[in-house]
């Protein structure tokens, strides 16, 4: 399973992600400003 890459468009956080964590991200929203994060603001496949 491919991984995501995740950039915050409110804090410009980034990270590498799973499907598992990009789930959370999207249904509780940035861990690190609390910004409403959706599908846009993940990349799918990005080597790391
Ligand atoms: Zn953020």
């Amino acid at each position: 399973m491919p991984d995501f890459e995740f950039e915050c468009p409110h804090c410009g956080g980034r990270t590498v992600v799973d499907e598992a964590v990009r789930r959370l991200l999207v249904a509780n929203g940035c861990v690190v400003c609390g910004g409403v994060v959706t599908g846009d603001a993940f990349t799918r496949g990005t080597a790391v």
